[in-house]
């Protein structure tokens, strides 16, 4: 039987908005000493702003926007709902595609309108282009940068500005003093702007341009030194979640696979309940034991 504390654990933290799967996943999450924490969505807000577009060629910053808006209907990525609410509030068409294939957290390509489109990260865009580099410019901005192709041409960036969650430092630095002593980002997103949004939080190390099963990789090396944590709230985090000792989804906006895949699921778009749903976890295992 499970001892009564833990029980009670369980329905304390759900009070906060933190639904632990189970006793097991209660303990394991009151040892925990590494906390691995996916950017967009989890550490940042997951609602970019689009600051400005860049065309080239003799497309509009409408139509670039128009055509992203189009493929990024049908992905669930925080960063693909930015780009769709920004095209809508314009009153931009939004066309439907005769065609998509998602690549969950790189991008999305297919047909709108009779064009070959393709919309995500930079370096995705410009592999399914034939593989030229992004430029110097696109490489080095310290904001998040999604590229749109039309018909085998680079067709523009939209900049996008998105800031890290009101009380982040605080939280990190809570979360150190519950035992956490290493934390570390892991994203799919470029290195400048993975160093840019984690200026002055003291991670431990930041990782950048994972894929999924990367993401998994770190997981699992990280395990060999520690009881590791993973939170995140993307398909593409799912995977490392399910291999973490502990995964942590952002349930109120994140995707359903990775709340399926996780261990604990934050209901409310709040990533400080971690705080008292570790307290809670550690104060239950406390007494149970
Ligand atoms: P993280 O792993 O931190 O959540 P992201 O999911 O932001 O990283 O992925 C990195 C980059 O991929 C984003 O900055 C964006 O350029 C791009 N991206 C991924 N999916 C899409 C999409 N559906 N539409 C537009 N851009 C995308
Ligand atoms: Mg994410």
């Amino acid at each position: 039987a499970v001892p009564v504390a833990l029980v009670a654990g369980l329905s304390r933290a759900a009070h906060f908005g933190v639904l632990i799967k189970g006793a097991q996943p209660l303990e394991a999450l009151a040892r925990i000493t590494t906390l691995i924490l996916d950017k967009t969505g989890t550490l940042t807000d997951g609602r970019p702003q689009i600051v400005s577009i860049q065309t080239r060629g003799a497309l509009s910053q409408d139509d670039c926007l128009s055509f992203a808006a189009a493929l990024d209907q049908a992905s669930k990525h925080p960063i693909a709902q930015a780009i769709v609410t920004a095209a809508t509030a314009r009153g931009l068409p939004l066309p439907m595609p005769q065609s998509i294939v998602e690549t969950p957290g790189e991008g999305v390509s297919g047909e709108v309108d009779g064009h070959r489109v393709v919309v995500g990260g930079a370096t995705f865009v410009s592999a399914q282009l034939g593989g030229a580099r992004p430029d110097e410019e696109i490489a080095s901005a310290g904001s998040v940068v999604v590229a749109v192709g039309v018909d085998g041409q680079l067709a523009g960036h939209l900049m996008m500005a998105d800031a890290l969650r009101p009380g982040t430092a605080d939280l990190l630095s809570g979360l150190r003093r519950l035992g956490i002593s290493r934390i570390l980002l892991a994203t799919g997103d470029r290195r400048a702007v993975a160093e840019a949004v984690t200026q002055g939080l003291h991670l431990d190390a930041v990782h950048a341009e994972l894929t999924p099963d990367q993401k998994v990789q770190l997981v699992v090396s990280e395990r060999k030194a520690g009881r590791v944590m993973m939170v995140g709230d993307g398909v593409n985090d799912a995977p490392a979640l399910a291999a973490a000792d502990i995964g942590v989804a952002m349930g109120a906006r994140g995707a359903a696979a990775s709340a399926e895949a996780a261990d604990v699921v934050l209901l409310v778009d709040d990533l400080n309940r971690l705080l008292p749903g570790i307290e809670v976890a550690q104060q239950a295992r406390r007494i149970a034991l």
